[in-house]
């Protein structure tokens, strides 16, 4: 290992990150969520158990009895997942935060593990110090579901909002009317009412909304007039059914509004693109989608998520272009450290280095954010050293740079305070 690599690996340490993209648990549901253990403690490599089996980690284990007989469960699905990135982000996480010494789980060290994960996670001081301490982040910008509250020790608000692409149905209208003790009878009191509701949560703290509609339906959305979704919300209104391309005109015109409206209001707009879950539409996930929406709104900044994975050099492209747009390397260095390490490196190279956001760790545990955290600093310290050792990159850019992507950058966007 080169020595500028290790020092780059010892400067990240000592960086208090920001985490741009958390859903992790509360602190007061984590102790509620009773204690965590080998089988309950997981992320994304319940989608491998899934993928492997067509079931939740719930349905695996309802007919066992005791840890050994899941033990039992869980090995063969290990066994043909191990190599996949999802599995070694747990892996990860047992050596850095519960102290597995060997290289994979077997039969001869799970049952300490469990062991040392049921201890821990029961600790009074565990979350803080996981979260505060052992990964050393200032704070986590979570996306905070509509009408619920987060805990501002811990998190920065950035507001959920594919709420508002489904005011066409009567339900989800009838829990924002309540919320907001209003009624809609028409597309812009209906607007209005967002407006509000983006407001009260901004008057509270929060950033910023976001969208991740790309799990059901395209990215690609056009700006349909005004009067011709008032009609189509007027027929919902009335009753009517309507059809999916009615659906989409409707959604589409809440999407621009929704993007001119974090402009007016200086909010962040971030937006899931690339990789989805399993039988997702992958071509429906292409940042490349969002031009349209991204041209018309040059006073919004657009904060995009996972690096558009598999899109990534695409979406280099459009931050090169687009002066508008952050580039969020979210949730990606568990889906793969090569495509992280290869879209950073070409990021590099294309965009300007304040708008690339290097870390957004994107689990429910808080176990799992520093894993995440390992990986992210090891795959950065990569690249870092490999573009000063062959690329004409200055150390004192590179430093400079993971500075920038893992603090600074995220402070100007957010609009944090300074000394967070
Ligand atoms: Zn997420």
């Amino acid at each position: 290992m080169s020595d500028f690599r290790q020092e780059l690996l010892e400067a990240m340490q000592e960086i208090r990150t920001i985490d741009c993209h958390s859903h992790t648990c509360l602190k007061s549901q984590y102790y509620k969520a009773g204690q965590r253990n080998l089988f309950n403690l997981m992320s994304y490599y319940e989608r491998e158990i899934n993928s492997v089996t067509g079931k939740s980690s719930d349905e695996i284990y309802a007919e066992a009895k005791s840890d050994a007989e899941r033990w039992e469960i869980l090995k063969p699905i290990i066994d043909c997942t191990r190599n996949e990135s999802y599995w070694r982000h747990n892996i990860v996480m047992y050596r850095e935060v519960f102290g597995l010494k060997d290289e994979d789980l077997n039969d001869d060290n799970w049952e300490n593990l469990n062991e040392a994960i049921k201890l821990k996670s029961t600790e009074p001081d565990w979350y803080h110090n996981i979260t505060k301490n052992v990964c050393n982040i200032a704070t986590q910008i979570r996306n905070i579901p509509w009408f619920q509250d987060w805990e501002p020790e811990y998190f920065t608000a950035v507001l959920r909002m594919e709420g508002a692409l489904e005011l066409h149905r009567k339900n989800m209208r009838e829990s924002l009317e309540k919320y907001l003790d209003r009624s809609f009878d028409s597309l812009s009191s209906l607007k209005e009412g967002l407006a509000d509701l983006v407001e009260r949560y901004q008057k509270r703290g929060s950033v910023g909304i976001k969208l991740a509609h790309a799990y059901g339906r395209t990215l690609a959305s056009d700006d349909v007039p005004d009067d011709i979704a008032s009609n189509i919300f007027a027929k919902a209104l009335g009753g009517g059914s309507l059809s999916s391309q009615e659906i989409k005109q409707f959604q589409d015109n809440i999407i621009f509004f929704l993007a001119r409206l974090a402009g007016e209001m200086n909010q962040v707009f971030q937006i899931h693109t690339g990789v989805q879950g399993n039988w997702g539409v992958i071509p429906n996930s292409n940042p490349l989608h969002l031009i349209p929406l991204i041209h018309a709104n040059k006073n919004t900044r657009f904060d995009l998520f996972h690096a558009g994975y598999p899109y990534s050099r695409e979406m280099g492209m459009l931050g090169k272009h687009a002066p508008n747009v952050w580039l969020n390397m979210c949730w990606m260095y568990v889906i793969t450290m090569e495509g992280s390490r290869q879209s950073l490196s070409e990021w590099i190279d294309l965009v300007p280095g304040h708008r690339i956001l290097g870390f957004g760790s994107d689990v429910g545990w808080p176990e799992f954010i520093y894993a995440h955290l390992v990986m992210a600093r090891s795959c950065i310290a990569d690249i870092l050293a490999q573009k000063v050792e062959r690329d004409f990159l200055s150390k004192e850019v590179a430093l400079d740079l993971v500075k920038k992507m893992l603090r600074d950058n995220a402070i100007k966007l957010y609009g944090l305070p300074e000394d967070i």
